[in-house]
């Protein structure tokens, strides 16, 4: 009882103050979305901490994305007084990549390695079909990547592969000759991280005891989409004892794909010996509507562990759909509510819009450009993406390690120095043949060549000042010697010179790069000078790739993908593009399990709104240069319809089965020939899109968003409105 009334417990219900003070032992939560699953666990760490059962040092946890890190890392920072500097906390990937870093030599890497994201890893690739004589029709590119991917996900190297048909055995020897180029160059690809530091573990005995009684606790969010590898990297250092607890929701599971394994709850359960999943089962994050919506459409999947959700809030507000005539519709229709939601109070921030894909993002970017509405995408060309970052990071790689191929390439004529395709390939000859890195290669054929003497000495000098020169300084000269910025700076188009900003902005980051936030660096010491700095940044940039936009404070509507969203929260949240093909997606049609997986995506979707949902579709969608008519997502047919309130009158095609109740003849005509989603123009407010129609009194009254000059409700018998 005293216990419950420290602050740091107060408010958390009985089942959930259980799990929070639950005795250092093995411990499996699994519960429903907006349950308070992540909050307990980070109130966990907190209480741990604060009765002193353990130091920060001792505690792993692990989380799904960066962001979710980040947040945690800031939640417990306001809980507890204790530096967290020495906890280890962050994605499996980050915590992997700092491992390394201290291990570097054990795992045989060098102290410099870069890593690879997809990108890199697929140019890489690419390079090396290319040397092989093999084309990309016989081996397709991104078919190997998921191929080896996958692969080291199941903890296989291509050592420990064989197959007994002609074209298995060619990837798997390319998996060889890919594994051999990293090891050469000092590069690992996301995958590598953890391959590697399990291989580590389990090779030294030592280093496995020393991690194992270190962390006493550790932690892991989103347990249901770990995979064959996680599984076995987290399962061998808790192996030790450790009080190991893992949250979870099999309803949330949408990562098979990549080879999450829902399986691993049970077999944790045997492992360690648990004998009952503790249950969580009140939501706390959505209104009763929502939730409802919600327990419907996962009710319909069969392979379920089996849980409860109960709300203590009211029903609110309807669940709103919106059937636009096409896309572009779809997305004004989407802005103009985000404009009403502005006026009414509501920040940006605290509203998403999600997808199914990212391909779907790019015109409801062009639409809230048009109407001005700031927006953040997570997923999409991300700050460390971007080519001139990338540029730049691949100078500052070539600094700290010469023979990366893959950032001299990159870089030999960026910006254009006049070394051309044809240099670019005696240089290539001149490796292979002598058995050295390009940068060698380059450094013998100096002699002969002013332009190749010149870059030679550029890439010296920079490995020059890598050794002794602070982080920031380094970035920032680098920038400057390299000609990146000036290139930048001349350039005609303003969306081009504009780059220059981000080269600025890396810089900065650069300059407020704190290693034991980022990756974390207990073990090695925190200097911002050296080699060890510039590989920690760089480490740092590829991994971050994921989470943050570049552009400051500002806000902003979130946009992503419903897969981003997982583990988010968001008052008002829109769900886009509900057609047949679209969510649930083309490849799952007719595949039972597929299906089930989209039906979980479309519960993480739907479980991210705390107040307003809508769901919206298009009629027509343009696919492939072709119009498609969009037939509404059965996912919407599996809500109750006494949950949904129709903005648009139901579409007039006819679906198939159990959404025939949208089959209702359209009836624009109730609205005077005005319905929501046509184009207006007005003589003094220009251009706009109805919301919304209706006649009363035998005039026509409508809402339209004239975007600047904001929403006005109009009477068509008296307001001049053409339809354009
Ligand atoms: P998901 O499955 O989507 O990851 P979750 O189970 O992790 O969800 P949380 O994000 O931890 O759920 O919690 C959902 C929301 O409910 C948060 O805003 C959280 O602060 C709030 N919440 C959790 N427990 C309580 C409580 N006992 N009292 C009030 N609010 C709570
Ligand atoms: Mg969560």
């Amino acid at each position: 009882e005293d216990f419950a009334q420290t602050p740091l417990l107060s408010g958390l219900n009985p089942e959930q103050l259980a799990a929070v003070t639950y005795p250092a032992e093995p411990l499996l939560i699994l519960a429903g979305a907006g349950s308070g699953k992540t909050r307990v666990l980070t109130t966990r760490i907190a209480w741990l901490l604060h009765t002193a059962q353990a130091q920060p040092h001792n505690v792993l946890a692990v989380t799904f994305t960066n962001k979710a890190a980040k947040e945690m890392r800031t939640r417990l920072g306001a809980m507890v007084s204790h530096s967290l500097r020495r906890m280890w906390l962050g994605t499996f990937h980050g915590l992997c990549h700092r491992f390394l870093r201290i291990h570097h030599r054990e795992a045989d890497l060098p102290p410099s390695f870069q890593v690879l994201d997809s990108a890199d890893q697929l140019a890489l690739i690419k390079r090396l079909l290319k040397q092989a004589g093999i084309s990309e029709e016989a081996v397709v590119p991104r078919v190997l990547q998921g191929f080896i991917n996958a692969q080291k996900e199941n903890g296989l190297r291509a050592a420990d592969l064989d197959a007994p048909d002609p074209h298995t055995k060619r990837l798997i020897a390319c998996y060889a000759d890919y594994e051999q180029t990293c090891r050469r160059e000092g590069t690992a690809d996301f995958a590598e991280l953890l391959l590697r530091a399990y291989e580590v573990l389990n090779a030294r005995p030592e280093l496995l005891a020393h991690y194992q009684s270190r962390f006493t606790h550790i932690l892991v969010d989103e347990f249901q989409d770990t995979n064959a590898l996680q599984y076995r990297w987290l399962t061998l250092l808790a192996g030790g004892g450790a009080a190991l607890c893992a949250v979870g929701d099999d309803d949330q599971s949408i990562y098979r794909f990549r080879g999450a394994r829902v399986g691993n709850m049970a077999d944790l359960m045997t492992a360690f010996g648990i004998d009952a999943p503790v249950k969580l089962e009140q939501n706390y994050r959505s209104a009763g509507n929502i939730l409802a919506a919600a327990n419907a459409v996962i009710a319909r999947n069969r392979k379920r562990l089996g849980k409860n959700l109960r709300t203590g809030a009211g029903a609110g507000e309807p669940i709103r759909f919106y059937s636009a005539a096409d896309d572009a519709a779809e997305a004004r229709f989407i802005a103009g509510e985000i404009q009403a939601l502005r006026q009414e109070g509501l920040p940006l921030a605290h509203m998403a819009v999600l997808y199914r894909s990212n391909a779907q993002s790019r015109i409801l970017e062009q639409t809230l450009f048009a109407e001005r509405i700031p927006y953040r995408i997570y997923g999409g060309l991300r700050f460390y993406e971007r080519a001139e970052i990338k540029h730049a990071l691949a100078y500052l790689r070539l600094a700290v390690h010469r023979d990366d191929d893959h950032a001299l390439l990159r870089i030999i004529n960026m910006p254009p120095r006049g070394i051309g395709a044809r240099t670019v390939e005696q240089i290539q000859q001149q490796a292979q043949s002598a058995g050295v890195s390009l940068f060698a290669a380059a450094v013998q054929l100096a002699g002969a060549s002013a332009k190749i003497a010149a870059f030679v000495r550029l890439i010296h000098d920079l490995h020059e000042r890598a050794q002794v020169a602070d982080l920031a300084e380094l970035t920032a000269y680098t920038v400057a010697a390299s000609g990146l910025h000036d290139y930048f700076a001349k350039q005609k188009i303003p969306a081009e010179r504009e780059r220059t900003e981000n080269l600025d902005e890396l810089v900065n980051a650069a300059r407020f790069f704190r290693p034991e936030e980022a990756a974390g660096w207990d073990g090695v010491s925190a200097d911002t000078a050296g080699v060890a700095a510039v590989a920690a940044f760089l480490g740092h940039a590829a991994l971050e790739a994921g989470d943050n936009q570049a552009d400051g404070g500002q806000d902003a509507v979130q946009l992503m993908t419903v897969h981003a969203a997982k583990g988010l929260e968001f008052d008002a949240v829109f769900v886009s593009g509900l057609e047949e093909g679209r969510f649930p997606g083309e490849q799952s049609l007719g595949d039972a399990e597929a299906i089930e997986e989209e039906r979980r995506l479309m519960y993480v979707a739907l479980t991210r709104a705390k107040r307003r949902l809508y769901l919206s579709m298009a009629q027509q969608r343009m696919l492939h240069g072709m119009t498609r008519t969009g037939v509404p997502s059965r996912f919407v047919g599996e809500i109750p319809e006494n949950l949904l309130h129709f903005l648009s009158p139901k579409p007039a095609r006819r679906g198939a089965g159990h959404f025939d109740r949208f089959g209702a003849a359209q009836t624009a005509a109730a609205g005077g020939g005005f319905y929501a989603g046509l184009r207006v123009r007005h003589t003094k407010f220009g251009k706009g899109v109805v919301l919304a129609a209706r006649e009363a009194g035998g005039s026509v009254r409508v809402k339209v968003n004239f975007g600047s000059a904001g929403i006005k409700e109009l009477d068509t018998a008296f307001a001049r409105l053409e339809m354009e």
